[in-house]
């Protein structure tokens, strides 16, 4: 939104083409259904899209003076990402009875869990916790179709930590999805309580550009992952067939939450 981020930061980026906006002098509301009919601004125009010296109707307060009421858009954001994790959980519990119950790496202390998850341009992102395995995973945003995703396909995904690479996968409930393997198995975690832990931390970690010199090694990464696939089937949900801690953004993040530390 050229020319917009000036007057509200990076917020900006997050206000949707129907958020309405509310002078912080007099209170009085842009609508962008309703427009602006003194100033000749056709309903259906976003806040982003009134003219630089558009002023608020009431006061005269310039429009960087404006600040967010309500994003219908966020808001169907929020509902999509808590409907699609809720999905995934749900695909994952059925791997769990299904499939890894007796399978001798599984952590019977843990649980399937989504955490953290938000969306992310759009895009649930978030972690997956399971018994067998600890995934940073990325869902479609509302609209998109990732049902043709290739299982086994790989994706290097940026965020402001680093390069991450990403396997595709398809399941029934969730649909297409793109998981970043961080942990596998969970042989290494006391607790549920723990693993959350963890999971909250790398989501903070994964946005700190800090942490880019360290995390920046995707070649490594790539060749961790190519000898782990060459040993086990293509597919994220099976437990990696050489036994590794992911030292992408989880480097040392089992160990910070050792037991005894955890709360
Ligand atoms: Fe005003």
């Amino acid at each position: 939104m050229p020319g917009f981020e000036n007057s509200h930061g990076g917020a900006a980026d997050r206000i949707g083409p129907a958020a309405i906006m509310e002078c912080r002098i007099c209170w009085s509301a842009y609508d962008p259904a309703a427009g602006d009919a003194y100033r000749q601004v056709l309903p259906g125009t976003p806040f982003a899209a009134l003219p630089d010296d558009w002023t608020c109707p009431t006061c005269d307060a310039p429009r960087a003076q404006f600040m967010l009421r309500e994003d219908p858009e966020a808001a169907a954001d929020l509902a999509h990402v808590e409907a699609l994790s809720a999905a995934l959980v749900a695909d994952f519990r059925e791997i769990w009875h299904a499939r890894m119950r007796d399978v001798p790496l599984v952590n019977k202390a843990l649980g399937v869990e989504a955490v953290g998850f938000a969306s992310h341009g759009g895009r649930p992102l978030g972690v997956l916790v399971s018994p067998w395995c600890m995934n940073l995973v990325m869902l479609p945003a509302r609209g998109e179709d990732w049902s043709a995703l290739v299982p086994g396909e790989k994706e290097v995904i940026g965020f402001p930590s680093g390069e991450y690479e990403f396997l595709h996968n398809v399941r029934p409930m969730v649909g297409g999805y793109k998981a970043c393997s961080l942990f596998s198995p969970m042989a290494d975690f006391a607790s549920q309580l723990q693993a959350v832990e963890v999971a909250r931390a790398v989501m903070v970690q994964l946005f700190l550009a800090e942490n880019r010199a360290e995390t920046d090694r995707s070649a490594e990464i790539r060749a961790a992952r190519t000898a782990a696939l060459a040993e086990a089937a293509p597919g994220a949900d099976a437990p990696d067939a050489a036994p590794s801690r992911r030292k992408v953004i989880s480097a040392g993040l089992a160990g910070d939450t050792a037991p005894g530390t955890a709360r």
